[in-house]
């Protein structure tokens, strides 16, 4: 199984070869600009010190941008489980959405398609884990709202992509109201019926 894609290089990369056992996570980003070009043109622009593997257009065409068995500079500052900077074993993959500071818009199907496939093709590959497929915002909460509410994650589960729960909506709903100041009130409704 291989991916069609096009190459536009970036020379944004580590430049010693890594152990493709180390790569266990998969990071969605989205570009956050407000055109498809400029993030291109960011991504593979020296200056600009970041890039990603693989780059999903709003039309479905995927560009490979730095080869996976290279470190991609996508991630930054960033944490999960017991590893910190994830570029050093991630596969990085942004996809076109001008973001929340530019009109958030939803990712067209065409890219939806072509993520699958991606993703697909990248679990196989790495034997990379379901708790392991990842957006940005994962991982540099503090930072970083990409690939934002939008991203397909339900839908991806779906096809055994990544992980989604399993509540049903009505108790979700619940769930969502719920807020601490309830649960503290609740706590000392509980301490008082006890001490009275
Ligand atoms: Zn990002």
């Amino acid at each position: 199984m291989s991916i069609k894609t096009s190459q536009n290089y970036s020379p944004n990369f580590s430049t010693r070869r890594r152990n493709p056992e180390k790569i266990k996570y998969i990071v969605y980003h989205y570009t956050g600009m407000r055109s498809e070009s400029k993030a291109i043109k960011r991504l593979t622009d020296d200056r600009a010190k970041v890039s990603c593997h693989y780059f999903i257009k709003r039309n479905g065409q995927i560009i490979l941008m730095v080869p996976e068995l290279y470190e991609a500079w996508h991630a930054g500052k960033s944490k999960w489980k017991k590893d910190i900077s994830l570029n050093k074993n991630s596969i990085g993959v942004e996809i076109t959405n001008k973001g929340h500071d530019y009109g958030y818009q939803s990712y067209s199907k065409k890219q939806i398609l072509s993520l699958v496939k991606l993703t697909k093709y990248l679990i196989k590959k790495y034997k990379i884990k379901s708790s392991n497929i990842l957006g940005h915002s994962d991982i540099a909460f503090e930072r970083k709202k990409d690939p934002g509410e939008k991203f397909p994650w339900k839908h991806l589960a779906i096809k055994n992509i990544g992980i989604w729960h399993k509540i049903e909506k009505r108790k979700l709903k619940k769930i969502r109201k719920l807020t601490i100041s309830d649960f503290e009130s609740n706590m000392f409704i509980k301490y008082l019926n006890k001490i009275s």
